[in-house]
């Protein structure tokens, strides 16, 4: 490393301790590495995480430190979990493998001790030989039994470990498309299930639905209440959106305050009621603290929809779902648009062959 290079991560390094300090963070590894990347200024996204939380006047708890850690850095950390599970994978394996061939080295020598007992008794043996030979016998039964016996409780406490390495490598892959807060699909499992239900579609000519859905003056929520009923609030509107949905719907964290729903097999209309539901039913709401009986009011929602023509860019169909979202803020907010209510040039184009289909469909 340049000697500049080095003085530019020692001031970065600086800047990160002193903003820790300043926010009551603790100095852990993992607050770190976040801190470091906060002043270095690598992630606009962490960035904006962490100012969220600075200009609510929020406290960096230790929940929300594992949080932010998560969202940012858990690719990493499923990286370096594929990568300690590989080792151990193979070690495993290698101990396996010994032990399998340990186990063929022993079986080949007992064989070869028979053969050499049933040699001793060829020709006409003696009482005292048949007795010897007996003795020998029983002696290397006894040996391989033991040793097979052993063999067994090795292979299966490598089976065991095996069987917990892939626990692990489960679990970590679930955190790593799970949103903490909420605890449903985070943006990464939202990229993948939108590509996968649009994939289906295209296959099977079947529909996808999208609906964006932003709550409304959000900011406003937090300034009155703190960051913390805020948070409590994303809960609530992620439990509201997964007891809304049936079996095949992904509902997602999409940023922030946004959420997602990718439903499929469903159409612009079955969406629009679907959505029109999920609006009115959290609207009739007054929402109050348990713990202190204050009264937060209602909490709405905006949401826009648009359905995926096959063969589109998912970004055109992402668009469009957020122009429709934004309309429906546009409108007054605490409403449902969808694509159809956009203006004319900022409606989907329909596809060259889909059209085609729905002619030769028509004849
Ligand atoms: P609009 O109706 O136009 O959507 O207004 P808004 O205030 O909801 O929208 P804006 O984009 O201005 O602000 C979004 C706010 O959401 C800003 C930020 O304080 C809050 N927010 C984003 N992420 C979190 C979070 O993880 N926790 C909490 N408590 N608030 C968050
Ligand atoms: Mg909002
Ligand atoms: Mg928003």
């Amino acid at each position: 490393m340049r000697s500049e290079q080095v003085d530019g991560a020692r001031a970065i390094a600086e800047q990160a301790m002193t903003a820790m300090a300043r926010y009551d963070v603790p100095a852990t590894p993992e607050n770190y590495t976040i801190w470091y990347a906060y002043v270095a200024g690598s992630d606009p996204e962490l960035v904006k995480a962490l100012n969220v939380v600075i200009s609510n006047h929020g406290t960096f708890t230790p929940e929300r430190n594992a949080e932010i850690y998560e969202r940012f850095f858990s690719r990493s950390r499923l990286d370096q979990t594929v990568q300690s599970t590989g080792e151990g994978l193979e070690s495993a394996m290698t101990r396996v493998l010994r032990l399998l061939g340990d186990f063929d080295a022993d079986q080949t020598a007992y064989g070869h001790k028979l053969a050499q007992m049933s040699g001793a008794l060829e020709g006409g043996s003696t009482a005292e030989t048949v007795q010897a030979v007996l003795r020998q016998l029983r002696q290397e039964t006894r040996a391989i039994l033991v040793k097979n016996q052993e063999l067994e409780h090795r292979l299966a406490r490598s089976k065991r470990e095996i069987e917990q390495l892939r626990q692990n490598l489960e679990s970590v892959r679930r955190d790593a498309l799970t949103d903490p807060l909420t605890g449903i699909a985070n943006r990464k499992q939202f990229d993948q299930r939108l590509r996968e239900a649009c994939a289906a579609a295209l296959e099977d000519g079947g529909a996808v639905a999208l609906v964006m859905v932003d709550i409304d003056h959000f900011k406003a929520f937090n300034d009155r209440f703190g960051h913390r009923v805020g948070d409590e609030v994303l809960k609530l509107v992620a439990r509201h959106l997964r007891n809304q949905v049936k079996g095949r719907d992904t509902p997602a964290r999409y940023g922030g305050e946004e959420f997602a729903l990718i439903l499929p097999s469903t159409t612009l209309a079955g969406a629009g009621v679907l959505a029109e539901q999920i609006r009115k039913s959290l609207a009739e709401h007054s929402l109050t603290s348990r713990k202190t009986d204050l009264r937060y009011g209602k909490v709405t929602l905006s949401l826009g929809i648009a359905v995926y023509q096959l063969g589109e860019r998912l970004d055109d169909l992402l668009q469009r779902a957020d122009r429709a979202l934004y309309l429906a803020k546009d409108k007054g907010r605490n409403r449902v648009c969808t694509e159809a209510d956009l203006p004319a040039d900022a409606q989907a184009e329909v596809p060259a062959f889909t059209t085609a289909k729905l002619d030769r469909l028509e004849t």
